[in-house]
């Protein structure tokens, strides 16, 4: 809520556009009962000719132009305000999400965080567009008319004082409930999109566990609850109306009656004064039920503000921040883990007193048991996700006193499955340069990365569009697009998950042929499962259940350590069989 002040407060301009708008409104809006009641007066009452009133009838046309264009003005302000405050939330989202950890990017549904950044930004668009031009006009326009009121007819003012305080007590007491229905309705909302998105990407995989028919009623639970919610915020919508409507008929009869009985029973005012009253008490009552009405909507934007302050405020407060200093490009690193340890959630698997050091150049095999902790130790490395304790120093400096962009680029990383993004084949390769690069430069990246002749072979080459909605890729080949990736980009360390199964003996060679070509310049860490990648690692780590339990070479871990001794043997005798 702070945050929508906030970004109000920037914007100083429009709010003294606004506050000027609303006193010529109240200025239109007075002249033009004025001018109504003058005009009726003097026709049938004092029987003025249609010509000495035609300046009359002309300056009340120009006071309903001039209150149109002032209303068309605010409105228009008021969007202008929103797209703005729109556009710098959105900003400040993708923002803060590009900076932060993987980890905490991870987090939560793919779906829910759209939503936030979609849906719930839009739901903020009132705030701005209504809510803050509409407080400003309520604020003065009745001001104006109550003083009015007051000085023409006091009866009128007082009745106005006595009943004008219930609508805003009311709006206050039904505002307080709203705030709490529409931030559920969000989370209905966000939670719903989250489920379908999950099931749009999952749809192969239930399908085949023929789970869609389960999943079906997932979705459809998940609606029938975003339409309760939708319900429960219009219920109370509609109450605040009909009871601002009833405050404000009520109070406008009263004022009726009292005019009447002064001018037939006590004929003490004229038919100027009270004719005035009649005209200008509802304006002043349609200004708060104005008012009432965006409140509502002022405090559906405020749930939404809620939500995303406290999105932002996690992301924010993520304390993975990298430094400003400079790391120099494509010079050798050497890396030192200092009792380093990292858990993904109180109580969840951890990394514990991980002690490493890699000299640059070095060809480093990971190993382990599967959960053993291979890839996370991968992800730790490469400064993917928060210390819990302990640090990891590059070139004798902490890691994370880098700049962030520094680092990535020096950097590969190869998963086991590499992500293409939807475009040709050849921006999938350069994504991996930070200079902009050539197409030869292309071709040859890929040419060491085994993959020319597939692109060469196909009908569009390296325009062909790959990804979502392209033309898909096998695994092995997307391994060599990452490959061909890290060829264009000549990083100083590059991290490689080895594909457990499903390569064919081709695709393996390459890979290995490949993964020589690039350790000649490079510091290489590798989860490896194959015995052949393990045996030529200068140094073998072997995890164990988050810790290190032995590091070496494959001769020295040989002799001292029996776990290595069963997994080579295991892995020959597979080997011969
Ligand atoms: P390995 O690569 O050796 O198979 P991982 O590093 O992938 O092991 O995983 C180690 C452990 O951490 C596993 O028990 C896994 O369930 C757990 N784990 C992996 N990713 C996450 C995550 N995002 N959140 C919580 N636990 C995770």
């Amino acid at each position: 809520m702070n945050r929508l002040k906030n970004i109000a407060a920037e914007q100083k301009g429009k709010l003294i556009l606004f506050i000027v708008l609303a006193i010529l409104s109240a200025f239109a809006i007075i002249g033009q009962g004025y001018l109504f009641v003058i005009i009726i007066d003097r026709i049938f009452l004092k029987g003025y000719s249609f010509s000495e009133i035609s300046p009359l009838i002309i300056g009340l046309v120009v006071a309903l132009f001039l209150r149109t264009g002032l209303n068309y003005l605010n409105g228009r302000a008021g969007a202008r305000m929103a797209t703005l405050a729109k556009r710098e939330l959105r900003r400040l989202f993708v923002h803060t999400f590009s900076r932060n950890s993987m980890q905490a990017s991870l987090e939560g549904q793919s779906g829910q965080k759209v939503g936030l950044l979609l849906d719930t930004v839009d739901e903020i668009d009132s705030y701005f567009s209504s809510y803050i031009p509409q407080i400003i006009q309520s604020t003065i326009v009745p001001l104006f008319i109550l003083v009015v009121i007051l000085m023409e007819h006091m009866a009128t003012g007082i009745i106005i004082l006595v009943t004008a305080p219930f609508i805003p007590i009311f709006m206050i007491i039904i505002g307080f409930n709203t705030k709490d229905k529409s931030e559920q309705q969000l989370d209905k909302m966000n939670a719903f999109s989250g489920t379908f998105l999950d099931t749009l990407q999952g749809l192969t995989t239930l399908k085949l566990f023929g789970r869609s028919k389960e999943q079906e009623k997932t979705i459809q639970k998940s609606s029938l609850d975003f339409r309760d919610a939708t319900m429960e915020v219009l219920k109370i919508a509609f109450t605040n109306s009909l009871a601002l409507e009833f405050i404000s008929m009520l109070s406008i009869g009263l004022i009726a009656l009292e005019v009447a009985v002064r001018m037939i029973i006590f004929q003490d005012i004229t038919f100027f004064t009270g004719f005035l009253m009649l005209i200008l008490a509802p304006e002043f009552y349609t200004k708060l039920k104005e008012l009432g009405n965006s409140f509502h909507t002022g405090r559906t934007s405020m749930a939404a503000a809620n939500k995303l302050d406290i999105e932002l405020s996690a992301l924010e407060n993520d304390e993975t921040r990298w430094g400003e200093l400079p790391l120099a490009k494509n010079k050798p690193v050497h890396i030192k883990v200092n009792d380093a340890g990292f858990s993904y959630k109180e109580g969840g698997f951890a990394l514990k007193h991980i002690n490493l050091e890699l000299e640059a150049f070095e060809q480093i095999a990971i190993i382990g048991k599967t959960g053993s902790g291979k890839t996370t130790l991968l992800h730790m490395l490469a400064g993917l996700v928060p210390l819990t304790e302990g640090m990891i120093q590059v070139n004798e400096t902490s890691l994370k006193q880098y700049r962030e962009k520094d680092w990535f680029d020096q950097l590969s990383y190869i998963s086991q499955n590499p992500y293409i993004f939807s475009g040709t084949i050849a921006e999938n390769i350069a994504i991996g340069s930070t200079k902009s690069a050539y197409q030869e430069e292309i071709i040859k990246a890929a040419e060491k990365a085994g993959i020319n002749d597939l692109v060469d072979s196909l009908e569009h080459g390296y325009d062909t569009l790959i990804g979502e909605g392209g033309r898909g890729l096998s695994g092995g080949e997307k391994q060599r697009i990452a490959l061909a990736r890290a060829f264009l980009k000549r990083p100083s360390v590059i991290l490689f998950d080895e594909p457990t199964t499903g390569l064919d003996l081709q695709t393996e060679q390459i890979l290995q042929k490949s993964m020589e070509e690039l350790g000649k310049h490079s510091t290489v860490i590798t989860v490896a499962h194959r015995l052949h990648t393990i045996q030529k690692a200068d140094k073998i780590v072997l995890l164990d259940n988050g810790e290190i339990k032995a590091a070496g070479t494959h001769d020295e871990l040989l002799t001292t350590v029996e776990a290595y001794r069963n997994m080579v043997t295991v892995q020959q005798g597979g080997m011969t069989k």
